[in-house]
């Protein structure tokens, strides 16, 4: 595809995806209540995703550096600068995203590179928290990303991740079995590889980081998928001119394989905080 025709492209998938999730491109932790009527709440609950992490991430002072690994077109970056009154460098392997992410933000304190996570060229010990937000799922090199994590904080500083989780090992008659459906979340959203939580508190640990708390919300996050998926069938026409009727039907699918995997216990979603030691 010529640059143009890429651009294009994301432009489609972009908005394809402000008419499923919203704003936000990731999860929500909705309330009991508002798990009765997810779509209604699927807003709030995106932002509660992010006020979610920043508590895990408390203290955090006023003036904080903080690094966002993964921070696609920016929302989370800029609502912490916003919330919190940090700086925020947000950093992403997507030239788009990154482009993009310039062109929408105007805060003070805000900016963005384009890096890979596993060798981002930032200085060492140059920023009091490192934030993680539903990125780590895409990279192959999780030892890698939470090393250069490490590596970039100041000693006393902060790790938070949060992620989609393997909660249950596919043996291989599974991979079988649910070949239709892997394929059909590869396509959806992105080659991905889930990890249970303990593998990544013992690549935090490997890269000298100490875990100070893990949490689970795949309870609080199940009305997301309910949520996407029913958007994904209300504005299916419009779907059909941005992504194609293959795009929609396997948006819609993938929202219902994934509802499964998490009422199966076998994915879900969850939270590690880690320190480095002063
Ligand atoms: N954290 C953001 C975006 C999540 S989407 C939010 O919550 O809204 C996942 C992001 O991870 C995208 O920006 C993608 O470009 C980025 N990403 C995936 N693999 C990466 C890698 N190896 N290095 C850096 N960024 C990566």
């Amino acid at each position: 595809m010529t640059t143009e025709l890429t651009a294009r492209h994301y432009d489609a998938v972009t908005a394809a995806w402000r008419l499923v999730m919203g704003e936000a491109f990731h999860y929500g932790i909705f309330t009991p209540a508002e798990a009765a009527d997810p779509v209604a709440h699927l807003q709030r609950a995106a932002v509660r995703l992010n006020e979610s992490l920043l508590a895990a991430a408390a203290p955090l002072p006023t003036g904080a550096r903080v690094l966002d690994v993964g921070c696609g077109i920016g929302g989370p970056a800029r609502w912490l600068a916003h919330t919190a009154q940090v700086q925020v460098r947000g950093l992403s392997n997507s030239p788009t995203g990154i482009a993009t992410a310039q062109a929408i933000t105007d805060v003070p304190g805000v900016d963005f590179v384009v890096a890979d996570a596993t060798a981002n060229g930032q200085p060492d010990a140059a920023f009091d928290l490192v934030w993680v937000m539903e990125s780590s799922h895409l990279m192959p090199d999780k030892p890698g990303l939470l090393r250069e994590c490490a590596r970039v904080l100041r000693p006393g500083g902060r790790l938070v991740l949060c992620d989609l989780l393997l909660h249950r090992p596919f043996e291989l008659s599974d991979v079988f079995a649910l070949r239709s459906e892997l394929k059909c979340l590869d396509r959806a959203f992105g080659r991905a590889k889930m990890e249970p939580i303990s593998a990544y508190a013992g690549w935090a640990e490997a890269a000298g980081l100490v875990v100070e708390a893990t949490a689970d919300w795949t309870v609080q996050t199940r009305p997301t998928l309910v949520a996407w998926a029913a958007n994904a069938r209300a504005h299916s026409v419009e779907l059909y001119d941005l992504i194609g009727e293959s795009g929609v039907d396997d948006l819609a699918r993938a929202c219902a394989i994934l509802l499964d995997f998490w009422d199966q216990g076998r994915m879900g979603y969850g939270m590690l905080r880690a320190g480095k030691p002063a």
